[in-house]
This record gives C-alpha cells, sequence and structure tokens, in this order.
C-alpha cells in the first residue's frame, strides 16, 4: 500500500466495475478521490458515501461536461481515465451512431480529459488510462471497433508521455484482459471463449486492476512512462 494522502486524485468512470474499485483503492490509500459517473446515480452515490470520494455526473459524451469536471477538479495528481463502453458485433450490422458514441467515449474523451488533467497537473504527476488487450491481440469476430479505439490510446500515451515528460509526469495505459465486471461477467455466455485463449484461464478482478492503478501512481513507478502494462491472465502471450 502506497500512502497518498494529501494526494488529490480523478477518475473518470468511476461508479461501477473496476473504476469504482480503482476509487475505493485509492481512497483507502489516502488520495482525495474525486469520480465521474454518467448513468449509475444510486451506485456512485453509495460509492461515495462508503469511501468519502466525492461523485460529480459528467457524461463522457459531452466534451464541455468533461472538460469542465476535469478542470474543477484540478491540480490533479493522479488522472484515471476508465470510462468505457463495448460494442460488439458483426460490422456490417452494428449501428454507425453506436460505433461513433464508442469511439466518443473512448478516444475522444479520453484525449480531451488527459489533456486538460495535464494542463494543471503538479510535476510528478501521473495519467492512467485503461485500455484492454484487445489493443495487442483480436481473437474474435465482432471486436474490430471496440480494439481500434483501444489501441488508439497505445499511441496517445507514447506521444503525452513525450509532451510532458520534462514534468516527470508519467503517462500510461493499463490493458486488462477479461475481468469480472457488468461488462463481462466471469459467468457469461462467452467466458469460456475468453478463456480458451488464456494462458491462466480465468478472469481477472478488479482489485488486480486497481493494484496496478495504485503501484503506477506510486514513487516507485516514476520512470515508467509511454508503455503499455498489460494484466491479461496470458490472453495476449
Ligand atoms: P462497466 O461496464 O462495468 O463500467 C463502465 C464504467 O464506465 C461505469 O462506471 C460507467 O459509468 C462508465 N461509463 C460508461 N459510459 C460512460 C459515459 N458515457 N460517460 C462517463 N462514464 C461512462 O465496465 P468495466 O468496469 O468492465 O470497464 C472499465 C474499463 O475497463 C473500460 O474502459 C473497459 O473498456 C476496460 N476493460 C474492461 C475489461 C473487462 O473484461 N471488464 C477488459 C479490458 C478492458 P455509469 O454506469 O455511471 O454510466
Amino acid at each position: 500500500m502506497t500512502d497518498f494522502s494529501g494526494k488529490k486524485a480523478f477518475v473518470i468512470g468511476g461508479s461501477r466495475g473496476i473504476g469504482a474499485v480503482i476509487v475505493r483503492r485509492l481512497a483507502s490509500e489516502g488520495a482525495s478521490v474525486r469520480f465521474t459517473w454518467a448513468g449509475s446515480r444510486t451506485k456512485a452515490e453509495d460509492l461515495a458515501r462508503q469511501t468519502g470520494a466525492e461523485a460529480i455526473q459528467a457524461d463522457a459524451t459531452d466534451r464541455s461536461a468533461i472538460l469542465a469536471a476535469t478542470r474543477e477538479a484540478g491540480p490533479i495528481d493522479i488522472f484515471v481515465f476508465n470510462a468505457g463502453i463495448c460494442i460488439a458485433g458483426d460490422p456490417l450490422t452494428l449501428d454507425p451512431d453506436d460505433i461513433d458514441r464508442m469511439i466518443d467515449i473512448n478516444i475522444r474523451a479520453a484525449y480531451h480529459a488527459s489533456v486538460e488533467a495535464a494542463r494543471s497537473m503538479p510535476d510528478g504527476g501521473r495519467i492512467i488510462l485503461i485500455g484492454s488487450t484487445n489493443a495487442n491481440r483480436v481473437p474474435f469476430t465482432g471486436l474490430a471497433a471496440y480494439s481500434m479505439t483501444k489501441s488508439a490510446l497505445q499511441s496517445m500515451v507514447r506521444g503525452l508521455a513525450r509532451d510532458f515528460g520534462h514534468r516527470h509526469i508519467t503517462v500510461n495505459v493499463i490493458q486488462p484482459g477479461p475481468t469480472d465486471t457488468d461488462m463481462n461477467p466471469a459467468n457469461g455466455p462467452l467466458a469460456d471463449l475468453m478463456h480458451s485463449v488464456m494462458a491462466i484461464k480465468e478472469h481477472g478482478s478488479a482489485e488486480d486492476v486497481a493494484a496496478y492503478v495504485s503501484f503506477l501512481a506510486s514513487p516507485a513507478a516514476r520512470g515508467i512512462t509511454g508503455a503499455m502494462q498489460t494484466i491479461d491472465g496470458g490472453f495476449s502471450a
């Protein structure tokens, strides 16, 4: 456990799943945490009450709302962009508006919020994005657009790491594999298929991802930047 007392953390997409566990972890380690939610009001309010974190409604498809929420949370020491949706299926029949919405959340919001967070971030700050192992490997049909949104984060962090390195701000992507959440339940219909391509044939947990966030945010990780941190049970091995 790292002591993040005196540090301000901001998690975009913190109401459920991996994001909620990141909020819990950083708050338990002493950070002052603020997080956004879009649709899950009750879960966000419960989480805020349980952790002492502050919940802000801001839909990631609304650039002005995301920029304002990020600005108001600043100066941010630890910025985590976790919000994401997965639209999967036959590319010939998927609704183009759904794909564009996914691009808005998974790429556009991730970029604009990261840059806004960096604007007032103190030297030595941390920018951490939650990508996916599908940026490295797409072994199934129906995942082209989702995987594209996550591989975009790879070059984003490579570039932003260069842009902000002189301020000792690190910028990294964590790339989970199948992780037990609403998005991808460990007992879901596709679980066996996913496990068939993994070295460790089980879903990971949101706690594993949150532990990685905590490490990257710690002083020990000051030299890790512009890098992909894959935690996928060997999905991409
Ligand atoms: P969940 O569906 O369980 O949770 C998604 C989170 O994103 C919620 O907090 C949700 O908030 C938020 N969110 C969704 N849409 C918006 C929006 N328009 N604006 C703001 N916030 C939004 O997903 P996971 O916890 O599983 O996923 C978290 C991240 O991890 C995503 O980026 C996902 O792509 C990535 N990931 C997940 C994997 C998995 O197997 N679970 C594997 C690899 C990567 P609300 O409910 O309030 O709208």
